[in-house]
């Protein structure tokens, strides 16, 4: 099939239609509605290669009104015969083209199954709005339990659901407000803000109101329970992809708080504190950036120390120093306490190992090691003790594990499990911090606990204090009837220490014998009593 081409002269300095081929006229180029735009949209092109140096030049052409766009790549060359002012057109039609790509970026911008904006539709919505300078909010409405119903009920009510839902929440907002889906189970609703913020609280509610009621769906009915995030467009100097972020994580927020919430700025700030921590904690564990201190724990009748603690420090790529009560709870958080917690046994035990290997034999002490109770629940806590001991040749009686009550009150009879194997690898298990949970004594009575560690909360400021005084008697008391030894925390005077004593406790941890220290101050002491 020809190309539609055409001769084009210039004559005082505008382009004129000399004469055009079959194909060109076939097209409905020289019409009298088309020609003067496509002339238009050549004269200064005409003009351009008329003072040019090059023989053509290409560029694409686009006419006609909003329904009847044409587009076109051009070629516009200098006609050999004629004089230097005549030039032929070539033009390629790319209207069908054009078309396929607009209804592909519709297809890509839509949710095949609801037929709503997806994530890319809804955020050109917000866009739009934002470039408008129109107030307006985003609500993330997340459909809670909806990927338990996903597995259970199968994908084809899920999606049934996901429909029915779809035409509910639109139900619900006003004709000016707009709704996407965002993610699986995650609609996004983007309204306009008039009068001010109470309107999106009002908006929220008219959502959950449309949720409450059961849905019936062919086979089943179910309930659905909707958390709500609202982010304010007015706060943001951002993207629409933020704006959805921040209503995003505004709704996490719901998990811990009420239904509905706003996102804030500071809650944003802090988790991204604590997800930037948990990265650099990650290397950290990687490169080995961690080390142990140890805090001898004595025997408060002879002052000789029985065993080490060993305390995780860690000094960053900068330099700082970061204490456990920071990164500790960022690691239970995240999961990696438990490699943290492989890599504190490994590395106690290895220590433990070095110091009897310089003393020739059995050094005289033993090792703490402190167990979280999300390290118990998600790592087989007994088969990686067993691993280290046998690696070492240590045995299992060198091994202290200090547990939390925490760890008892999840799930008793898992951790009675537990317990009980790590007694058979030969253990001793000490209750740390103990009387700031909610120990019940019977399960303390049930469990193989060898040592009650008296949190240092009690100890410190005791001798002031009677209530104090009181609560470390009757633990001491409690101890002694159920044959297990007792270690008070957080000693920081002789006095204190003495008074311990002869109340009958059996070890004291704490600055006034020594702070956790490093290795080779550790190993000083072991030598000194040896
Ligand atoms: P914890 O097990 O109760 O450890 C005792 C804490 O009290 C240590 O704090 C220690 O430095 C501090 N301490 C000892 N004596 C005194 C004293 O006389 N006065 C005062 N004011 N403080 C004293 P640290 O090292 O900051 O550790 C805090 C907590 O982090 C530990 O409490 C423990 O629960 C946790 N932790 C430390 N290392 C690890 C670890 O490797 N794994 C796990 N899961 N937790 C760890
Ligand atoms: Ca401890
Ligand atoms: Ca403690």
């Amino acid at each position: 099939m020809a190309i539609p081409a055409a001769e084009i002269a210039l004559v005082e300095g505008r382009p004129i239609l000399v004469t055009c081929n079959t194909a060109f006229r076939r097209a409905g180029l020289n019409e009298v509605s088309v020609l003067p735009m496509l002339i238009a949209a050549l004269s200064l092109r005409v003009e351009e290669l008329a003072g040019a140096q090059r023989e053509s030049i290409e560029f694409p052409i686009a006419f006609g009104d909003v329904i009847d766009r044409r587009y076109f790549q051009a070629t516009l060359a200098r006609s050999a015969q004629d004089g230097p002012h005549n030039f032929v057109l070539m033009l390629v039609d790319h209207t069908a083209q054009h078309h396929t790509e607009r209804s592909l970026r519709r297809e890509m911008t839509t949710d095949s199954l609801t037929g709503l904006p997806n994530r890319q539709g809804f955020g050109d919505l917000i866009e739009t709005v934002m470039a408008a300078g129109q107030a307006h909010a985003v609500l993330v409405v997340d459909l809670n339990r909806f990927g338990r119903l996903n597995a259970c009920m199968g994908s084809l009510v899920a999606d049934e659901l996901l429909i029915t839902v779809a035409r509910r929440l639109k139900g619900a907002l006003r004709s000016r407000d707009s709704i996407g889906r965002i993610g699986g189970n995650e609609f996004g609703v983007l309204m306009m803000i008039d009068s001010g913020g109470d309107e999106a609280h009002v908006l929220a509610e008219r959502i959950e109101r449309a949720l409450a009621a059961p849905f019936r769906l062919t086979d089943f009915e179910v309930n659905v329970e909707g958390s709500i995030g609202i982010a304010f467009g007015a706060d943001q100097d951002g993207d629409a992809e933020e704006l959805i972020r921040h209503a995003q994580f505004a709704v996490k927020q719901t998990k811990s708080a009420g239904r509905t919430q706003v996102y804030h700025p500071q809650a944003f700030t802090r988790a991204r504190a604590q997800f930037a921590m948990e990265t650099a904690l990650r290397h950290a564990i990687e490169r080995e950036e961690l080390h142990l201190a140890y805090q001898p724990i004595c025997d408060l009748t002879t002052g000789q120390v029985v065993s080490f603690e060993a305390l995780a420090r860690w000094r960053d790529a900068e330099g700082r120093e970061h204490f456990p009560s920071d990164f500790i709870p960022v690691a239970e958080e995240s999961g990696l306490i438990v490699p943290l917690g492989r890599w504190a046994i490994d590395q106690a035990l290895a220590q433990l190992t070095e110091w009897d290997r310089r003393t020739g034999g059995h050094c005289g002490i033993r090792m703490s090691v402190n167990v979280s109770a999300i390290q118990l629940q998600r790592d087989v806590i007994p088969d990686v003790i067993g691993q280290t001991l046998s690696r070492t040749g240590l045995s299992g009686d060198r091994l202290m594990l200090e547990l939390t009550e925490s760890a008892i009150v999840g799930d008793p009879d898992r951790v009675t499990g537990i317990m009980e194997a790590l007694k058979t690898l030969g253990t001793t298990i000490a209750m740390d911090d103990f009387g700031t949970g909610y120990s019940s004594m019977a399960y303390l009575q049930r469990l193989p606990i060898d040592v009650l560690k008296i949190d240092r909360s009690f100890v410190s400021g005791m001798l002031a204090d009677r209530d104090k005084i009181a609560i470390v008697r009757a633990v001491l008391g409690l101890a002694q009837a159920l044959g297990m030894k007792t270690t008070a925390e957080g000693i920081e005077t002789v006095e204190l220490g003495q008074t311990l004593a002869a109340l009958g406790c059996t070890y004291g941890q704490g600055y006034v014998y020594a702070r956790p220290l490093d290795p080779d101050a550790a190993w000083a002491m072991i030598a000194a009593q040896a």
